[in-house]
């Protein structure tokens, strides 16, 4: 069962950075028992995935167009923390939208920052990652 470890990691304060504790803001988009409303908001549940260790999420909100058959979590990358930069679109009635971030990470002992720009559309109503632009 993917996720199983979920409980046993899962930090006090989410990840994602909002502020909310973990099962207050991305634990119920992971548990399956609550959608992303935004593209924001499942950008930051994806975020929060890889600091948990959650690639079955990941690749459940991967776009049906762009997903790869299967994801490995590289266990040396450690994410220190999230900033969202800018968010266009994506919001409730929206179909796409994309989100600006940067991504703190240690990886061999380096400190450094992922910067991306995501894209996300729905499909079949919920929120999906595309790609980076
Ligand atoms: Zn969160």
């Amino acid at each position: 069962m993917p996720g199983g470890t979920l409980g046993r990691m899962a930090p006090r304060r989410c990840p994602c950075g909002t502020g909310l504790t973990y099962d207050e803001c991305c634990g119920p988009l992971h548990a399956g028992t609550r959608a992303a409303a935004t593209a924001e908001q499942l950008m930051r549940s994806r975020y929060s995935a890889f600091v948990v260790g959650d690639p079955a999420y990941l690749l459940a909100t991967w776009h049906s167009r762009t997903r790869p058959p299967s994801l490995e979590l590289d266990p040396d990358v450690r994410w220190l923390g999230l900033d969202v930069i800018a968010a266009d679109g994506g919001g409730l009635l929206a179909a796409e939208g994309t989100v600006e971030f940067s991504a703190t990470r240690i990886a061999d002992g380096q400190r450094g920052a992922q910067h991306e720009v995501s894209r996300f559309l729905r499909e079949d109503g919920a929120w999906r990652y595309l790609d980076a632009l």
